[in-house]
């Protein structure tokens, strides 16, 4: 564990800069804005505690972002070819996002489940999925869809559920400020869609019951 004189400083400065910049991001752009934003809610972007802010903020946004410059199917092009057809679920893959109506954080967790038709993936690569379909401006509802197709497309399953789980902080600290209230979206495809006895199982495992 590192203790904040390791790092150089309390608020993470030292990992921030360690994060990969994807060329496609304008940070002296991001920066520019940032001081806008500031200047135009009537702060000082020269005050001391604020100057450095602008670029933190810069690199912070090309991290939260860095899915636009992933593909999620990359992470699906190697499987394997299995006999296996039974339900393969991996639980509680947690998550941040960025709701896009308010760029404020939504996080939660995704569970996701499929059937296979002769391909199986690694379970981490479905956590590469999430990763990679979180890291951009996002609703709830199109990130289940997308990772629900993901696997349709790529790995042609007969089957694929997913349920996601998270609380909206647009929800939580402005608006109608609900905290604790969970927002959960699922997309059943495929057998899922079409047999009851199957979407059961699938939620029953979900939700351990
Ligand atoms: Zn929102």
């Amino acid at each position: 564990m590192q203790t904040p004189s390791e790092t150089g400083s309390l608020d993470g400065e030292a990992t921030s800069t360690n994060v990969h910049v994807p060329s496609e991001v304008d940070l002296p752009r991001i920066e520019k804005a940032v001081r806008e934003i500031l200047a135009a809610v009537g702060e000082d972007p020269d005050r001391e505690g604020l100057l450095e802010t602008p670029a933190r903020v810069a690199r912070m946004y090309a991290e939260l972002f860095s899915g636009l410059h992933d593909d999620p199917r990359a992470h699906l092009q190697k499987f394997f070819t299995e006999k296996y057809d039974e339900l393969v679920l991996v639980r509680d893959i947690s998550f941040n996002s960025m709701c896009e109506h308010h760029m404020l954080p939504f996080s939660g967790k995704a569970h996701i489940g499929y059937v296979p038709n002769g391909r199986v993936v690694g379970l981490s690569k479905l956590a590469r999925v999430v990763e990679v379909v979180s890291k951009r401006p996002q609703v709830q509802e199109r990130m289940t869809e997308t990772i629900a197709n993901l696997l349709i497309e790529e790995l042609d399953v007969k089957g694929v559920a997913v349920v996601i789980e998270a609380t909206h902080s647009c929800m939580t600290i402005r608006g109608v400020r609900k905290p604790g209230s969970l927002c959960v979206t699922s997309a059943m495809k495929g057998l899922f869609r079409s047999n009851h006895s199957s979407r059961s199982e699938v939620m029953n495992l979900i939700y351990g019951g």
